[in-house]
């Protein structure tokens, strides 16, 4: 996908309006438009990263980047207990196609898968 089209290449260029919780440059955190938990936020690296099994330098600190930046950014959003996501691939749920962290909390979160 060309980064031109992609939806948070363009939430990162500030091309469509975003109320970013957070922004250091690297990566940036915003409230998920279809919230699954009382607090969900998503944290999106400004580079475009489509998947983990990328291999390059910039997609391996792009993801560094959001693990290291979560806990802060839950932290601020007054979420002590989360679980964080990332969906790979169709069968995952992934929609998107940029690299990306769910922060989920503010409920009981069920068991997983
Ligand atoms: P995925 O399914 O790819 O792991 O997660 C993509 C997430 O992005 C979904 O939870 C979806 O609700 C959210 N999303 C998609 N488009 C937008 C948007 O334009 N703004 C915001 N804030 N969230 C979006
Ligand atoms: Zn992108």
């Amino acid at each position: 996908m060309a980064t031109a089209d992609c939806i948070f290449c363009r939430i990162g260029r500030g091309e469509i309006p975003a109320d970013k919780l957070h922004d250091d440059g690297t990566v940036f955190a915003i409230r998920d438009i279809n919230p699954k938990a009382p607090t969900h936020l998503l944290v999106i690296p400004h580079v475009h990263v489509s998947a983990l099994a990328e291999e390059s330098e910039a997609a391996r600190a792009a993801a560094a980047a959001c693990l290291a930046a979560a806990g802060p950014i839950a932290a601020r959003a007054g979420v002590g207990s989360y679980r964080l996501v990332a969906n790979q691939g169709a069968d995952a749920g992934q929609e998107v196609p940029h690299f990306h962290l769910h922060i989920l909390g503010g409920r009981r979160l069920g068991a997983m898968g």
